[in-house]
């Protein structure tokens, strides 16, 4: 059976196989095990020797998925989860206490709170390009709002998803906790049972199917989604720096990261400048053969690699291009010459391909930017402040960067999530913690004091509802 949970023996074979698994955990998270501060500390901890013991297991699961480098596993995975669980575990007690709230004539004498509630029983659904961070932040966040969890791990980065069937089940609680394997024919069934709140990350369009999936049950859901994610960059810059901070943040992961620069946006004039810029940051990076390099990923599968690959054809290669289809490679490359109508600009690239438009200027990339869908995040290179004021006010997006790209997901303090198509609510730190917490509305009124009452009964002749 493709679950690691005590709970698969009360499971019934049928329709909904997952129907079981779903009514265990809702009964374990009626017994109120999950609810104490204590509990929830304990399976954060055992998270904690989860991410440590099997940290080098982690890091072999990333590289023989999509070829992690180390360095950015851990950067952009372990180390990501580690500094969300001790943010948590410090901050826990605060964030769980009651919020006292301001009260009107009728209450004055009450209690008026909002009570961080746990949902219940949470699924979580994670993608395949940060499998480990993007099943695990939520994952935090869900555990510390005291719910019970199902975990759903892509099915694409498979050693990642075998890695968390088999050894993450016996650190934590398993009446609480389960990992489900499996693609989507297992997670259409996973959804048709009824959950208390739904995280989903992945593609936009399996976002719609997800949220319809939870339309049935009306269950409350994030929806962290994708999108493409532009970048101004004004003639007034440093371009080196431009240039590094632009390919760390396009070729990280080889190009298959969310919130990725997805195009530039710049007069004709930069780019000419840019190009040469662009190339030594990419051979200073990853050396004159980036398929050589070992801090150069891979695409994830051989679907991926040949979409990536097609987009190719979208422009001018004016830096890269090679590609070997055995080793899923493509190299870091930039076109030129790209119209919006070609097909790299209908669709989020998720590859390392990075596409040059090029604009008259501030105004026309702004409108241009406005053309487009809502993207997860809006990158503006300039040392003009008001050249970013300008981007940061007339554009909407999930996030907003200006000089640097992708790093702003590493600040906790800061909600991680998108706006219309590219997602749907927030999470990181304390927001997670909101986010997996039903904010449930206290009063606790006075059994004496009915005089107090009365001035809302009627009949109402007797009273003045102005004074
Ligand atoms: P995906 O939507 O194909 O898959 C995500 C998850 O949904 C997987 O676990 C998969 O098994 C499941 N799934 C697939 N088809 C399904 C269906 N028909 N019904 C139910 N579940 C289904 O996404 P992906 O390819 O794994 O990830 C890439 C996408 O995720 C990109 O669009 C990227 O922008 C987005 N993404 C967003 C964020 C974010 O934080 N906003 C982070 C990472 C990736």
């Amino acid at each position: 059976m493709p679950t690691s949970n005590l709970c698969q023996q009360q499971w019934v074979l049928g329709m909904n196989p997952y129907a079981g698994l779903v009514s265990c955990l809702r009964a374990s998270w009626l017994t109120g095990k999950t609810r104490p501060m204590e509990y929830r500390v304990s399976q954060l901890e055992a998270l904690g020797h989860f991410l440590d013991e099997k940290h080098q297991s982690i890091l072999d699961a990333l590289a023989l998925d999509m070829h992690k480098p180390q360095f950015e596993a851990k950067l952009s995975e372990t180390v990501l989860c580690k500094n969300e669980l001790n943010y948590t575990l410090n901050n826990l007690r605060s964030w769980m206490k009651d919020e006292h709230v301001d009260k009107n004539m009728v209450t004055q004498l009450d209690m008026a709170f909002i009570r961080k509630d746990p949902y219940g029983v949470v699924l979580i659904i994670g993608p395949w390009n940060y499998p480990v961070n993007l099943l695990l932040v939520p994952l935090i966040g869900a555990i510390a709002a005291g719910n019970c969890v199902i975990l759903k791990p892509s099915e694409i980065s498979s050693c990642v998803e075998r890695l968390m069937a088999e050894m993450l089940p016996s650190y934590l609680d398993r009446d609480c906790f389960a990992v489900v394997t499996g693609g989507i024919e297992k997670t259409t069934k996973l959804l048709e049972n009824r959950f208390d709140y739904i995280f989903f990350t992945g593609s936009t369009s399996i976002g719609r199917i997800v949220m319809e999936a939870a339309a049935e049950h009306l269950t409350p859901l994030t929806l962290e989604l994708g999108g493409k994610n532009p970048c101004y960059i004004a003639d007034d810059c440093d371009l080196q720096s431009v240039a590094n901070r632009l390919v760390w943040g396009r070729f990280f992961n080889a190009g298959q990261t969310c919130i990725a620069p997805d195009y530039v946006l710049c007069t004709l004039e930069m780019q000419e400048k840019l190009l040469p810029a662009l190339h030594r940051a990419i051979a200073d990076f990853y050396g004159a053969n980036p398929q050589e390099s070992p801090d150069f990923a891979r695409i994830i599968s051989d679907k991926q690699f040949q979409r990536v690959q097609s987009l190719m054809d979208s422009g001018h290669v004016a830096i890269g291009g090679q590609t070997d289809e055995k080793e899923r490679y493509i190299a870091p490359t930039v076109l030129v010459d790209v119209p919006m109508s070609a097909p790299i600009m209908q669709e989020e690239i998720f590859g390392p391909i990075l596409p040059i438009v090029t604009v008259a200027n501030l105004e026309e990339a702004i409108d241009l930017i406005n053309t487009q869908k809502q993207p997860l995040a809006v990158y503006v290179f300039s040392s003009n402040k008001k050249v970013v004021k300008q981007v940061l006010e007339q554009t909407s997006s999930g996030g907003f960067a200006s000089n640097d790209t992708i790093i702003q997901t590493t600040l906790i303090t800061l909600p991680f999530g998108g706006i219309g198509p590219s997602g749907l609510g927030k999470y990181h730190g304390k927001f997670s913690f909101d986010t997996f917490s039903h904010h449930r509305t206290c009063l606790m009124h006075l059994m004496d004091q009915e005089k107090l009452n009365t001035l809302c009964y009627p009949p109402y002749a007797q009273h003045n509802p102005e004074s």
